[in-house]
């Protein structure tokens, strides 16, 4: 008998330019904005000074925090969080990627709940209160402009976990895919396939229903189609609103059907070695896929299928269609190639079968540490 819910309360504010409308959207939210980003990129670039002045121009006033790392610290999030109160904030605008984003959200809870925010990050203190929050995306992606999640590393533990709360989905998602033609390829390939993770471990996830097949199919579909050409001209836009709708759809995906056994292990790799999240999943996915092939045959087949437009023999042939795909996208980098070594592993499966274990009980096949330790053995 069919049984889901389904809530995945954003307004997508999708399309060239939009990002001028983020005035409009932080007047209805709030009188002054922290904007956050990672790094020297936004402020060299101009966009913090444009998101700036679009604020200006609606009566908002804003603030500027440009301290959250890539794969952001949640000493840095606490900062943040007692530099929104110190100024007055009441609106938080996450500006860049997934990082950015996860930092604005981790920021608004900070302020609206009370520093420190690592607490809430592992689950000993509930999550109820956030600012409003802004996501203006400028990578595809991680979906964090659409999921109720945040991803956080505390640099003293070497844990990276997610935690999602409902107040922490964004009011509003800007998604103006002029903003990634920036991203260089390496980014683009690497974020892109974050989105293909995202809709291979949402389709096959045990929460998945038919609103989270959906959007992974047409996800599958459209990486599949756009991530090559957007890889080898950044500034092809067809292609870089066909990876930000992708995006877009695998938010939504997971915002329903969460993640599985992968990306339990991405972070807990993440964590250890602070790799490139993408290029860490695109190291486990083809074994990751193997585990579990057998929980959900035909989705792992037709996974292969909606990638490359073609009919697939088997699963197993589905997932030599992902491995192929990686390849094309320069993609193929061993976790020794990213830093991780053997001696690493123990900390890892700790951190995958402990504070990811809520992604893994998702799998739709039982995971235990030693099939961790054979993916990794196989992806090193
Ligand atoms: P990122 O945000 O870390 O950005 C990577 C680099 O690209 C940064 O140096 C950034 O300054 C730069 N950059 C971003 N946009 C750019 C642009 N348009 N032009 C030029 N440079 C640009 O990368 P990401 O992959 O989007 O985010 C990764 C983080 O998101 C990880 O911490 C990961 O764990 C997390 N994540 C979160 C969720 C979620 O649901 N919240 C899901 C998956 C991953």
């Amino acid at each position: 008998m069919l049984q889901f819910e389904n809530y995945v309360p954003v307004r997508i504010v999708f399309g060239a330019k939009k990002l001028e409308s983020v005035g409009e959207h932080a007047k209805a939210l709030g009188s002054k904005a922290l904007i956050v980003t990672t790094g020297p990129f936004f402020k060299e670039s101009g966009l913090i000074d444009r998101v700036a002045g679009y604020l200006k121009e609606a009566g908002v006033q804003s603030e500027v925090f440009m301290d959250a790392s890539p794969n952001p610290h949640s000493d840095e999030a606490d900062a943040g969080a007692a530099f929104a109160k110190e100024t007055g904030c009441d609106v938080v605008i996450g500006l860049g990627g997934g990082s950015a984003i996860d930092a604005a959200k981790c920021i608004a809870v900070g302020a609206a709940q009370g520093e420190p925010t690592w607490p809430y990050w592992i689950g000993e203190k509930d999550i109820f209160a956030a600012l409003p929050i802004i996501a203006v995306t400028t990578t595809s992606g991680t979906g964090s402009h659409i999921t109720p999640y945040s991803v956080i590393t505390n640099t003293e533990t070497n844990e990276k976990p997610g935690a999602g709360a409902d107040v922490m989905y964004p009011k509003v998602a800007i998604v103006d895919s002029e903003l990634m033609a920036t991203l260089p390829a390496k980014m683009t390939a690497a974020t892109g396939f974050d989105v293909l993770a995202h809709a291979i471990e949402a389709y096959t996830s045990n929460d998945a229903n038919p609103f989270s097949d959906q959007y992974a199919e047409e996800a599958i579909k459209l990486v599949g189609k756009y991530l090559k050409r957007a890889i080898d001209d950044g500034s092809d836009a067809e292609a870089r609103d066909g990876m930000a709708m992708a995006d877009t759809y695998s938010g939504c995906a997971i915002s329903i059907a969460v993640i599985t056994m992968c990306h339990a292990m991405a972070h807990a790799v993440g964590g250890v070695c602070n790799t490139v999240h993408g290029e860490s999943l695109a190291a486990m996915t083809p074994s990751t896929m193997r585990h579990s092939i057998s929980g959900r045959p035909e989705k792992y087949k037709k996974i292969g299928e909606l990638l490359s437009s073609k009919d697939v023999a088997s699963a197993e042939a589905s997932v030599d269609v992902v491995a192929a795909f990686i390849k094309d996208i320069g993609m193929a980098i061993p976790l020794n190639e990213q830093g991780v070594k053997e001696s690493d592993f123990d900390e890892i499966i700790a951190g995958a079968t402990g504070y990811m274990a809520g992604g893994m009980e998702l799998d739709p096949v039982l995971v235990t540490p030693e099939d961790v330790r054979k993916v990794l053995e196989d992806s090193l």
